[in-house]
């Protein structure tokens, strides 16, 4: 699945060459030429992935991305910093400040594409394209396929997504509020009951195999997804 990325970066060049290599991997890149920018885009979108240049004009990257990080919007977003040769202690503040990986420049464009791969698989593992195994489902994000116990089962896109964020977060409790900015997105307007009707069908589908009880209601709280149920 691609994700939505938000290049933070000055110059041109790497600008374009991003733009294309990124988009040749199935991302959709938005450009910022500074952090001004980059602010007011994020007042309407709310990418995957943050690449932040270092050097940037006016506010540096690093500041930045310091500011996301206090916003409970962006605290938990992907940011890999792009930095240039010989700043290692740079590197090492960017680290302080909260991104999640940095990147030397002259860097490969194969290279970055695996990074944004390996932050994603630890940020958001539901971004990625890995097939998922638990309790004896089977979910591939690829053919978009679900089966209990090898048998075929039918799930709808919202019950699919809504399995497959579960499938990458075992054992831990989301509110109806979380499920809908993580498996909705922000810029949807449901509301949360929305979230009790497909967490019904998820069962329903889940249930020819008798998997509809690894979707558990956690009183007061919200749902959970325990391959042990
Ligand atoms: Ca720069």
């Amino acid at each position: 699945m691609g994700a939505q990325i938000l290049l933070v970066e000055d110059e041109p060049g790497i600008q374009e060459l991003l733009k294309l290599n990124l988009g040749q991997a199935g991302h959709a890149v938005t450009v910022a030429g500074d952090a001004e920018r980059a602010l007011q885009l994020l007042q309407n979108a709310n990418p995957d992935v943050i690449l932040l240049d270092w050097m940037l004009p006016g506010l540096s990257g690093i500041a930045l991305c310091q500011r996301l990080r206090q916003d409970s919007r962006y605290k938990q977003t992907p940011i890999i910093m792009l930095t240039a040769k010989g700043e290692e202690r740079d590197k090492v503040a960017g680290l302080e400040t909260g991104a999640d990986d940095y990147i030397t420049k002259p860097f490969s464009p194969k290279e970055l594409v695996a990074r944004i791969k390996a932050v994603l698989r630890r940020r958001a593992p539901q971004m990625t394209e890995d097939p998922v195994e638990a309790g004896g489902l089977k979910l591939d994000p690829v053919s978009h396929r679900v089966t209990g116990n090898t048998q075929p089962l039918d799930l709808g896109p919202t019950e699919f997504r809504l399995l497959h964020f579960f499938m990458t977060h075992p054992e831990r409790v989301f509110s109806r509020s979380q499920l809908l900015d993580q498996v909705w997105g922000d810029d949807v307007f449901v509301e949360e009951r929305t979230v009790d009707v497909h967490i019904r069908r998820l069962r329903l589908a889940l249930s020819p195999t008798g998997h509809e009880n690894l979707v558990q209601t956690v009183r007061g709280s919200g749902y959970r997804f325990s391959p042990v149920a």
